[in-house]
């Protein structure tokens, strides 16, 4: 792409957001889509065109070690700020003052395509500005108290996206002028009284928001099931999903006894096509004597990662007469989440007696059941 010749064009990727809203426990730009995570597949599009002269992505601190890690080092990191407006706000002053172009970008948009990029850079050389923009395919309509009150006309409404292209004198112009809380920059741009021009934008270029996105990033599934018991042994420590449980007993085993973690892992391993525990981990090995499976899950997760599978879901049972779990059951499902690093309601456990049948009714033992949902 030899057109931009003799330009100066820059990259600002915003990664600086918490993604609350997928319910994730980290954020969603280091969450994977197939060997590399959003915000690595995010900017090497941007690298890919061989058009930007700089790239600055701004991260939160919290985020900035990781995030620097993963992206090559002529990707330029700054610290974002508490909102959107203040991170670009950065993230503009943190550019060479001779630049022409800027692109602004979500982090959150790693489908972004080299066309949108080349289109939007072609407007802002012609018009000052390049969004892109696709047609509203819902009826939208206007609420108040639950009630629909209005119904604007569709043919005038669109959905902007990013990365929006601007002259760099002139967006730098309107963030020194205007200061308000917007989602996107060419409303800045027009409140400094400049006119965004829209280009065409595509429905595949969406933005990364809920949990129903992340799970959609997943382009094949495979589900595991996971079954394991142990004897109830005096003088030992309960643990479940790597939760301490006070109770006069724990369960005997050459670990920690985790009957449910051994379930998870198995369940894990089973989807995955890996050997199972007993393969992995024998129980004649010393090197496993006393060890946490919280341990030996981290190693699993590691293992399934390898095949490019990480875990989507989980369902798992405990069998039991005794102890009551019902109200550990959320302390056990936030451990098992933190493991597995997916959102607590993509996790559940639940509890059952056996009716005093079996070996988990006679009270000798525990026994656990996994079904987990990896994807890729
Ligand atoms: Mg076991």
């Amino acid at each position: 792409m030899k057109c931009f010749d003799g330009l100066k064009i820059a990259a600002v990727v915003l990664c600086a957001g918490k993604g609350e809203r997928t319910g994730l426990p980290y954020n969603k730009l280091l969450h994977g889509i197939g060997q590399k995570t959003v915000v690595e597949k995010t900017v090497e599009t941007f690298i890919n065109t061989g058009l930007f002269a700089e790239i600055v992505c701004a991260v939160s601190e919290a985020d900035y070690g990781e995030i620097k890690s993963r992206l090559p080092s002529s990707v330029e990191l700054c610290i974002g700020g508490d909102t959107r407006t203040d991170s670009v706000r950065r993230a503009l002053a943190a550019l060479s003052p001779d630049t022409d172009i800027v692109l602004i970008h979500d982090g959150a948009r790693p489908f972004v395509s080299e066309r949108i990029i080349s289109d939007a850079i072609k407007s802002a050389m012609e018009y000052g500005s390049g969004i892109p923009a696709v047609a509203v395919v819902d009826s939208v309509k206007e609420v108040s108290d639950g009630r629909i009150i209005g119904s604007p006309d569709r043919s005038s409404l669109m959905s902007v996206q990013t990365p929006q292209a601007f002259s760099y004198r002139e967006i730098a112009d309107a963030y020194s002028r205007v200061d308000c809380a917007t989602t996107d920059d060419s409303e800045i741009y027009r409140l400094a009284g400049y006119t965004p021009r829209i280009i065409r934008g595509e429905y595949t270029n969406r933005k990364i928001t809920t949990a129903a996105d992340v799970f959609m990033l997943s382009d094949g599934y495979k589900i595991g099931f996971g079954y394991d018991v142990h004897r109830f042994a005096p003088g030992r420590k309960l643990i479940l999903g790597g939760v301490e449980i006070e109770c006069d007993k724990g369960l005997l085993g050459h670990s920690d006894a985790d009957v449910l973690t051994h379930a998870v892992m198995d369940a894990i391993l089973s989807a995955a096509g890996l050997p199972d525990i007993g393969v992995l981990f024998p129980d004649t090995d010393p090197a496993y004597e006393g060890v946490s499976s919280m341990l030996l899950l981290s190693r699993i997760m590691k293992l399934a990662g390898e095949k490019n599978l990480r875990v989507l879901g989980l369902s798992c049972t405990v069998m039991a007469e005794r102890p009551k779990l019902a109200k550990i059951i959320p302390d056990i499902r936030a451990s098992l989440a933190n493991a597995l690093g997916i959102a607590f309601d993509s996790i559940n456990v639940s509890a059952t007696t056996t009716e005093k049948l079996g070996i988990v009714g006679d009270g000798a033992g525990m026994a656990s059941a996994a079904c987990v949902l990896l994807g890729t």
